[in-house]
């Protein structure tokens, strides 16, 4: 059966990851979270101690960083430079810095190389903020996922809380606002629906019912292949 590549942006908290991790899942794919990879180039900045506002010293420490995402019995695990860094890149010193550091051509350049090779052989899901725009612009299916700010925020809140951190609404409100504002403001590939993308707004829908919905939508598209 032909495998088609799905990519699927949208900005943070808008259900973008689970829903893609279902999706390939289902569909036997490979997921691949972007957001993770700049992340985990985000971590070793901030443990190198580089000021994330200088271009050229971020990339200077970033450049041959090795970062793997592997499909394993405990769920996606990110690896940097052969360490395990899965929950250390959901740390809000990581979320707060991880916009900086994306807005960066040479950093972009290097990981969306990184990007394009995984999807050589097709069978891949992607999300991020610039899939269907850059990384991928010929992908066979694309979705623009939203979800109105308190459902996001309400999300991210609770995803917090299942990890024993507990944060005030007002300022989980600021901080995801001015990261989508950082995303779609900057130059390089900013956060963008393509013109060919479906928007999916999941603010009313179940995991379930996201992930049926692009499941459905690729299975029309293979059978039409
Ligand atoms: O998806 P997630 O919220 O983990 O992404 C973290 C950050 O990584 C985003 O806020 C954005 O700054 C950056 N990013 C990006 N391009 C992508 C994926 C993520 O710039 N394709």
């Amino acid at each position: 059966m032909k495998k088609i590549i799905i990519a699927i942006d949208g900005p943070a908290a808008a259900g973008k990851s689970t829903t893609a991790k279902l999706t390939a899942e289902k569909l036997n794919y490979l997921h691949v979270d972007t957001g993770a990879m700049y992340r985990a180039l985000t971590l070793k900045v901030i443990e190198e101690q580089i000021d994330p506002e200088k271009e050229e010293l971020v990339c200077s420490v970033i450049k041959d960083c090795k970062i793997k995402l592997e499909k394993t019995d405990f769920g996606n695990q990110v690896f940097l430079d052969g360490r395990n860094i899965t929950e250390t890149i959901r740390s809000r010193e990581v979320t707060r810095n991880v916009s900086a550091i994306s807005s960066y051509a040479s950093v972009r350049k290097l990981m969306v190389e990184e990007q394009r090779k995984l999807c050589k052989q097709g069978g891949v899901v992607l999300e991020g903020r610039d899939i269907g725009t850059v990384v991928v612009p010929k992908a066979e299916l694309k979705i623009f996922m939203v979800a109105s700010i308190e459902e996001r925020v309400r999300r991210r809140q609770k995803e917090l809380a299942d990890k024993g951190t507990n944060i005030d609404y007002e300022k989980l409100v600021n901080e995801i606002i001015e990261r989508d504002a950082k995303d779609s403001k900057r130059t390089e590939s900013p956060l963008r629906k393509a013109e060919d993308a479906i928007i999916l707004d999941t603010s009313n829908l179940t995991i379930n019912q996201q992930v049926e919905f692009i499941v459905a939508k690729a299975s029309e598209i293979i059978d039409h292949k």
